[in-house]
């Protein structure tokens, strides 16, 4: 568990200013969701807090940690994208250790982290299999074992149930949010889909063009909207 505290961050690609400025706090254990339309920055936040984007300016805590220039794998933080990004060659259990083996973490912690995480998240009978022997939402789960099997403090989701069907999608958002109250780990969502942040959120950040519009609980967004942008976007969750 631990809060993030984006500071002033800007990030420019070229002449372009894709994040501008941008604030945020997030308290240790709140799910949070960056809702917005496609390119609006979404990625771009989620990858800076990641480390794995250049910063133009301003800084990012992980909690009493200025992480602004730390590697990524020593930032503490696990990252789900929207495709797999499964080792095909390897199974479920090879996925899930892989990172634990290079990192030189020894065999019966290895074993006992990856118990738990097939445990949790109820692929224990897919272990010996490849990621092309799964179906989306089971190579979904084995992406969220392999940020759960490195005990990180904070979880950050890129559209992680956009492949799947509907479903699906519903059926993981529940499991997203078992996982989110056992864990109590901080974990911070994006989606452009209204419902997913609805169900998901304690607290949503509406973005548009590199800004957050709006910053508050789902009933607070839906109910009293700051601008136009926001009362349109969040308007009819139908
Ligand atoms: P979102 O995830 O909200 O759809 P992104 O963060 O991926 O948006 O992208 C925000 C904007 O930045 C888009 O206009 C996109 O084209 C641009 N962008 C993203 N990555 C790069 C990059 N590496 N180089 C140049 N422009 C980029
Ligand atoms: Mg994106």
């Amino acid at each position: 568990m631990a809060n993030v505290s984006i500071r002033e961050l800007a990030i420019d690609f070229g002449t372009v200013s894709v994040l501008k400025s941008l604030n945020i706090e997030i308290q240790s254990g709140e799910f949070i969701v960056l809702l917005g339309p496609s390119g609006c920055g979404k990625s771009t936040l989620l990858n800076a807090i990641a480390g794995l984007t250049d910063i133009s300016s301003g800084q990012i805590w992980i909690g009493d940690r200025n992480v602004t220039w730390e590697e990524p794998k020593d930032r503490g933080i696990g990252m789900v994208f929207q495709s797999y990004a499964l080792y095909p060659t390897m199974t479920v259990e090879g996925n899930l250790s892989f990172g634990l083996r290079i990192a030189g973490m020894n065999k019966d912690e290895i074993a006992k982290r990856v118990d738990r995480a097939v445990q949790i998240l109820q692929i224990d009978p897919l272990r010996k299999r490849r990621p092309g022997e799964l179906s989306g939402g089971q190579r979904q789960r084995v992406a969220i074992g392999r940020a759960l099997v490195r005990d990180v403090d904070v979880f950050l989701f890129d559209e992680p149930l956009s492949n799947l069907d509907a479903k699906l999608r519903t059926e993981l958002r529940v499991e997203l949010k078992r996982l989110h109250a056992g864990l109590g780990s901080t974990m911070i969502y994006v989606t452009h889909d209204q419902i997913e942040a609805l169900t998901l959120a304690d607290r949503i950040a509406v973005m548009s063009g590199g800004v957050i519009q709006q910053f508050a609980a789902p009933k607070e967004i839906y109910r009293r909207p700051v601008n136009r942008f926001v009362a349109g976007f969040v308007g009819s969750p139908s």
